[in-house]
């Protein structure tokens, strides 16, 4: 199926456009990306320190018009937008001010076009985004999904209801959030000239240096990637009365397979400057706990993730007399240090659950597992992705991770986590999709949905 797929679940506006089909040897449903939009709102959200959900929303009613006129004009298919089968829309776990403006448009586009809407997790998206690149991965994996929102693990078995199970969470923060936390600490945007705008608290830079430079991060690589930034004018003519500066539109890139996880970089995220800094320093120089490590607490022995006692640590390191995060040694120092510990932290828990999976968690132990996955925003993180390969590797399992691009928020993984669906054998994973015209701001993945039949074409 050719999927339109509308994301809007936090502070990126994404709109894309995937063929699939099965044309290949193997018989894999196989996706090619022919449009995709995004729009991030870093800096719009920068002198805040966090996502301000009203602003989001704004950007979102803003933006989205932009990303459905780039849909229209450059769908990448023979018939516009009529080749189109289905609409797809991040239904939730999100935001639910911004949640409401995609579904919103998802549900008109749907109207227009005549065909069914498809209602994603966002969650399932970023791990079933793993797929796209790796079209063989079979059935059962298990998922770190790292986030801005969540990190847990979670047991794919199929993608009919109830084919996702979660099988750990964090007990307090997810990993992303201390990523963001602790680049905040560190004053990262004092340290990556690219990433102007990252400082929280200093509003006087938010926003230098941003729209054509980071907009150059986020296209390195697939070469077709068009960067620019909106004038206000522009901006209030498409609608808008938000600050869009820092708007990414990347046009019709190639076919998203293996050879494009190469260095490319995801832009405008604070946890990838403070990725860049951390590959500066010097991570023995800063002693930090590794959590859940030695005492007897009630999770020992089994996979659980933890980051906020970390992340309270470097916040304190940071803010200790003799330490000035402004020189960059210092910083870059800190934040390798917080890396380390961090992903020690997370091959830990994998690890434990791959042994759980070999002690019976799973029929046929970890070596029946088709692959290990990991996905969300923080497994752009090249330590992150290394780390999971590690143990993967010493379970004899194959490792997947969709390319940078594809981990942090976009609609190409809605679009094709609808196209999975659509194609699948199992009704169940279609009416588990389907669409009650509401969305769902608390879905975990996994979660059964009311059903809707789709009038068809
Ligand atoms: P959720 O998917 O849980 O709803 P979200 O959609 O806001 O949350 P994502 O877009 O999946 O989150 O991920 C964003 C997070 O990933 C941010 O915390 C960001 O700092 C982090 N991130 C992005 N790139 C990197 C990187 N290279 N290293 C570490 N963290 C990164
Ligand atoms: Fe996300």
């Amino acid at each position: 199926p050719t999927v339109l797929g509308i994301e809007t679940s936090c502070d990126d506006t994404g709109v894309a456009i995937v063929r699939s089909s099965t044309a290949s040897a193997g018989g894999f449903l196989e996706g090619e990306v022919t449009s995709d939009f995004l729009a991030s709102q870093f800096d719009l959200h920068a002198t805040y320190g966090g996502v301000v959900p009203r602003l989001a929303a704004r950007a979102h009613e803003a933006n989205l018009p932009l990303g459905l006129r780039h849909a229209e004009t450059s769908s990448g298919l023979a018939g516009g937008l009529a080749d189109v089968d289905a609409v797809a829309v991040t239904a939730g776990p999100g935001l639910a001010i911004c949640l409401r403006h995609g579904f919103a448009a998802a549900v008109q586009l749907a109207e227009r076009l005549r065909v069914p809407l498809v209602k994603v997790n966002h969650l399932e998206a970023h791990v079933l985004a793993a797929t796209l690149a790796a079209p063989e991965m079979r059935f059962p994996f298990l998922v770190l999904l790292a986030s801005g929102g969540h990190t847990m693990l979670v047991l794919a078995k199929s993608l009919g209801l109830g084919g996702f199970t979660v099988l750990s969470t964090t007990l307090d923060d997810s990993l992303g959030e201390a990523f963001d936390k602790v680049a905040r600490a560190v004053r990262v945007g004092d340290h990556c000239a690219a990433d102007a705008g990252l400082n929280a608290d200093d509003p006087s830079r938010a926003g230098a240096g941003a729209g054509a430079d980071s907009g150059a991060g986020a296209g390195a690589g697939s070469g077709a990637t068009v960067a620019r930034t909106l004038t206000m004018a522009e901006a209030a003519a498409a609608g808008g009365e938000c600050d869009l500066r820092g708007v990414v539109e990347t046009s019709k890139g190639p076919p998203v397979g293996p050879s494009r996880d190469d260095g490319e970089t995801v832009a405008g995220h604070l946890g990838a400057a403070l990725e860049r800094l951390a590959a500066d320093g010097d991570a023995d120089a800063v002693p930090l706990p590794v959590p859940l490590r030695g005492g007897g607490g009630k999770h020992r022995g089994r996979a659980a993730f933890s980051f906020a006692g970390l992340k309270s640590a470097v916040v304190r390191v940071c803010e200790s007399p003799g330490v000035d995060v402004r020189e960059r040694e210092v910083a870059a120092a800190i934040a390798a240090s917080f890396q380390r510990s961090a992903v020690t932290h997370v091959s830990d828990q994998l690890r434990l659950a791959l042994a759980a999976c070999d002690a019976g968690a799973v029929e046929g132990g970890a070596a029946s597992l088709g692959a290990l996955v990991v996905c969300g925003g923080v497994a752009a993180n090249s330590s992150v992705r290394a780390a999971v390969a590690a143990a993967a590797a010493e379970f004899g399992v194959p490792v997947f991770a969709p390319p940078p691009r594809l981990c942090t928020d976009n609609a190409v993984m809605v679009a094709w986590a609808a196209a999975r669906k659509l194609h699948s054998s199992e009704p169940a994973a279609l009416a588990d999709a389907c669409w009650e015209a509401d969305f769902s701001p608390r879905w975990a993945p996994g979660d059964r949905q009311p059903v809707y039949v789709p009038k068809l074409r």
